[in-house]
Order: C-alpha cells, then structure tokens, then sequence
C-alpha cells in the first residue's frame, strides 16, 4: 500500500528532545505531524542525514501513542483509513527503532564490555547473558 499521500506534510512538527550521552547540545528530534514520521534531528549525525539513537528512540518511545490518539479522534471513512495507515507505519518503524537500537547495543557491548550505557533498550541479551546461558545449558548438558 502506498502511504506517500500522507508524508511530507506541510503542518508544524513534532519536536522531542533527548539529553544528548556525550555532553553535547540535547538532540531535538523533528517528527512530521501528519504521517509521524522522525524527519531529521539537530545534532550532528542528523545534521550528516544519520539516523541517530535519539530520533530511533523517539520512534519506540513517543509516536504510538499519538498514533493511537489520531486513530481515536479520526471521524469519517477517510480519516479512519488515514489514521489506520499512520498507526501501521508508526508500528513498522518502531518495530525497525527497536532492532536497530538492539544492534547498536550489542555492537557497543562487544566494543566495550565496561562502559555502561544507560540500557537503550530493556530486556537485550548481551553477550555476557548470552555466554551465562550457554554455560548453563552446558552445566545442565553435562548432568
Ligand atoms: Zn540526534
């Protein structure tokens, strides 16, 4: 299905800030009122076209509930296929936030098992619990 309709609104973003990890100025993450979509960040790896922890973050955290708030409020057959179309593109993106986030994580956990990051994402197996896991399954293996 094609949703293109529905991005590059011409109405106010969104904007949502995150104190940025490494001092620098908080990351102010624009969103596209209509379609919800991240559309570009102010800190430096946005500035570059990165997609950056905080614009992906703000993709988990923030837009489901403003999609399921549009879903509420849509009056009318076209407005309530718009709303359904926003809120599975909210979802998909999240989706995709969530696994990258992940990625990243895990990349940083293996870059450097000491530092400790302030747990982007809950519930990630790291490889120390993934090395915990193995070791307790060769434990019970060997029972
Ligand atoms: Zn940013």
């Amino acid at each position: 299905m094609r949703t293109q309709s529905i991005a590059g609104s011409t109405a106010p973003e969104l904007v949502f800030t995150r104190l940025s990890r490494s001092g620098d100025a908080p990351h102010q993450v624009f969103v596209d009122r209509v379609s919800l979509r991240p559309v570009r960040c102010t800190c430096l790896a946005g500035r570059r076209d990165t997609v950056c922890w905080a614009a992906l973050q703000v993709a988990l955290d923030d837009l489901l509930p403003i999609a399921r708030q549009y879903w509420a409020e849509a009056k009318g057959i076209a407005e309530i296929e718009q709303a359904a179309a926003v809120y599975g593109q909210v979802l998909r993106r999240r989706t995709a936030a969530a696994r990258v986030l992940a990625e990243r994580a895990e990349h940083d956990a293996k870059a450097c098992p000491q530092l400790d990051r302030d747990a982007p994402i809950p519930y990630v197996v790291t490889n120390q619990g993934r090395a915990a896991l193995h070791t307790s399954q060769k434990a019970d293996g060997q029972c």
